[in-house]
């Protein structure tokens, strides 16, 4: 089919902003779109690295861009995050030019510039190339608005965040607007935790705040149903329209299109599957922690015996840049003693693990799409979250959701250890608990409901390309 539509997008470059925006590729190629895909070098050499085939040989309809992010290629991008933020910023030259000299005969004009939330520099590029500006949330909107409102948030004095003060009742968040219940001061970005407002990432994350206020059409990847369209709507720029859409992956689930396989820094181990098809039914407890948040050694070992205690067989991701760097993470032993009962692996497919039907519960850093994936498919979760949005996500799963637990006080404690003992207690009390299992199974048909022809994010995004569409002609005047 020849496509006369054609969105540029350009995604925050962790594993977590890429795959949501795959996914959103995929929907809308469906839908008429020509898609350029934008990498920075750095991830799309890890994508190569991970083999990631269809960067070489796009499908139909899509081809990749990629881009320099300004830092040597050696540069610890998310533990220096800083600095990582600010050469984003600056990419709006680079990708200016690099789309100007590669738009040749059969590529359609481009209709829009889709950005991660975080990819400021996407505001000046649209500016220059006189198209519209999508904002597109990858958190839920709870978080997003509490990021959005950052400016409101720093005047009222609740940024920074003062951990000592976090528990006090006075401290409660009500300013803010979309129906939201009361937020903690924790449940904020963890950035915004600092002793002032001139602390450096805080004051990163303000300006994101304010280019995050600059566009012409936001989507967010979460659901009307479980957040309100209300919250969703509170996400609009100045009256512009702005639609639920998720979870974006779960379409391409159900048309069996594998999407963020192409696009992974990881290289997936797929033997996990065979094993999880030996397991019971609903028996094996789902251990991940994301792409980006690191344990120590101690605390993965804590881990390992916890799991190892509470008798339940297990599938663990433990990547290899888990304990950055620290070799011999799991205690003596431990490989032989659980060879029948667990696995361990080093990235896993995680949507067809958490929807095969051996897999009752997951122990997750409580990242959106972790959580997006889980209740999806009817898994209750045991959050620890690390950093950044996970804090909220989790909170709102165990007080809000009800579809799940957490530990006590790691939202407090940085260094807190969570003991052998609390991990397997915990392991036992979420694969026993029947309350989240079946809150979690209601809002498992709502994400499908949603995600069907005629379900809200499904014809919102209808919506969303056809509202775009004219915007885009607008601009062309
Ligand atoms: N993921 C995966 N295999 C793994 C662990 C994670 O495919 O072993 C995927 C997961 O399905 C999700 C993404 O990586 O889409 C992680 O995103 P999330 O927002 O949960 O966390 P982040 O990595 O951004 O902290």
């Amino acid at each position: 089919m020849a496509k006369s539509l054609h969105a540029v997008m350009v995604p925050f470059p962790v594993q977590g902003g890429i795959n949501p925006l795959m996914q959103l590729a995929h929907l809308l190629s469906e839908r008429g779109f020509f898609i350029t895909f934008v990498n920075t070098e750095w991830c799309h050499r890890r994508m190569l690295d991970a083999g990631g085939h269809a960067l070489q040989q796009p499908a139909e309809g899509f081809r990749f861009l990629t881009i320099p992010d300004g830092l040597p290629a050696k540069h610890e991008r998310y533990t220096d995050l800083i600095t990582y933020l600010r050469a984003l910023e600056n990419l709006a030259p680079v990708l200016e030019q690099r789309l100007l000299v590669t738009l040749s005969e059969g590529i359609p004009p481009i209709t829009c510039i889709i950005g991660e939330s975080y990819m400021s520099c996407t505001y000046q590029l649209a500016l220059n190339l006189r198209v519209p500006r999508v904002v597109f949330w990858t958190m839920c909107a709870a978080l997003s608005i509490s990021q959005f409102k950052a400016e409101l948030l720093l005047s009222r004095g609740h940024i920074p965040v003062k951990l000592g003060e976090a528990k006090r009742a006075e401290n409660l968040i009500t300013c803010l607007p979309g129906n939201l219940p009361p937020l903690l001061p924790t449940d904020l970005i963890s950035f915004y935790r600092a002793e002032s407002a001139s602390d450096a990432l805080v004051k990163r994350f303000l300006y994101e705040s304010q280019m995050q206020n600059k566009g012409d059409y936001v989507l967010v990847n979460t659901v009307e149903e479980l957040e309100g369209r209300e919250a969703v709507a509170a996400l609009s720029i100045n009256g512009c329209p702005a639609m639920a859409v998720g979870p974006l992956f779960l379409p391409n689930f159900l048309a069996h299109r594998d999407v963020v396989r192409s696009t992974s820094m990881f290289a997936e181990d797929e033997s996990c599957l065979e094993w999880l098809d030996a397991q019971q039914p609903a028996s094996v407890i789902y251990v991940s922690f994301g792409s980006t948040a690191v344990k120590s050694k101690q605390q993965l070992e804590e881990i390992a015996l916890g799991l190892e205690n509470s008798q339940r067989p297990f599938l663990w991701v433990l990547r290899k840049d888990i304990a950055q760097g620290e070799p011999g993470i799991l205690p003596q032993g431990f490989l032989e003693r659980i060879r029948d009962r667990g696995l361990i692996v080093r990235w896993a497919p995680q949507v067809k693990v958490l929807s095969h039907p051996s897999v009752r519960a997951f122990l997750t850093h409580s990242g959106w799409n972790s959580v997006m994936e889980s209740f999806s498919f009817g898994i209750p979760m045991l959050g620890w979250p690390y950093f950044m949005d996970q804090f909220l996500n989790c909170r709102f799963v165990k007080d809000m959701w009800k579809i799940g637990m957490d530990f006590e006080g790691v939202d407090v404690d940085e260094n807190k250890l969570v003991t052998r003992e609390e991990v397997e207690k915990g392991v036992r009390r979420i694969m026993e608990s029947e309350e989240a299992r079946q809150r979690v199974f209601k809002l498992k048909e709502a994400a499908m409901k949603a995600v069907n022809p005629g379900g809200s994010s499904f014809l919102n995004l209808n919506k969303f390309v056809e509202e775009i569409t004219q915007i885009a002609k607008s601009f062309a005047r």
